[in-house]
């Protein structure tokens, strides 16, 4: 029984917090209201412990999301890339099978959602997305603050 979620193991101790640390809550509200939609279709995974799906919304974008070492990352053919709507809902419907002990098919090797996301790898952008906005948030940080200099020259 466990042994069919093994690679799927880094999702079972994902909590709430988690996805809203991650996507944001409103984009978390949406992701479980397509997911509750029925929007994901064709859930798979990969023995790398990815999980691949459809997801339905305007259009329909290929979603692809993982699990390494406690982070969450992800892809999709979206706007957005990544940490997107799409990704919440593939994620709650993976947790779903695994809360209801029903089996994910295992991905065949040109699926074409892994096809579609081949080359964008959702590590990287996450650090890279995280970086740029630790720098702006300290930019931001060093511009509201007052510089003693110019206030001591002022008195
Ligand atoms: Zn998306």
């Amino acid at each position: 029984m466990a042994q069919k979620f093994a690679a799927l193991a880094p999702f079972r101790s994902l909590t709430w917090e988690d996805l809203e640390t991650w996507a944001g809550s409103k984009t978390v509200e949406r992701g479980r209201s397509y997911w509750h939609g029925g929007q994901v279709r064709a859930l798979a995974r990969t023995r790398e412990g990815r999980i691949v799906a459809w997801v339905q919304g305007d259009e329909r974008y290929a979603t692809r999301v993982e699990r390494r070492e406690g982070l969450l990352a992800s892809a999709c053919t979206c706007p957005i890339g990544w940490a997107c709507k799409h990704a919440v809902a593939v994620i709650l419907e993976c947790l779903d099978h695994m809360a209801e002990d029903r089996s994910i098919p295992l991905a065949v090797p040109k699926d074409p959602r892994l096809e579609l996301l081949k080359d964008k790898e959702p590590a990287r952008k996450t650090a890279g997305e995280t970086a740029r906005k630790t720098r702006r948030t300290a930019t931001a940080e060093t511009e509201s603050r007052p510089r003693p200099a110019a206030a001591r020259a002022g008195r």
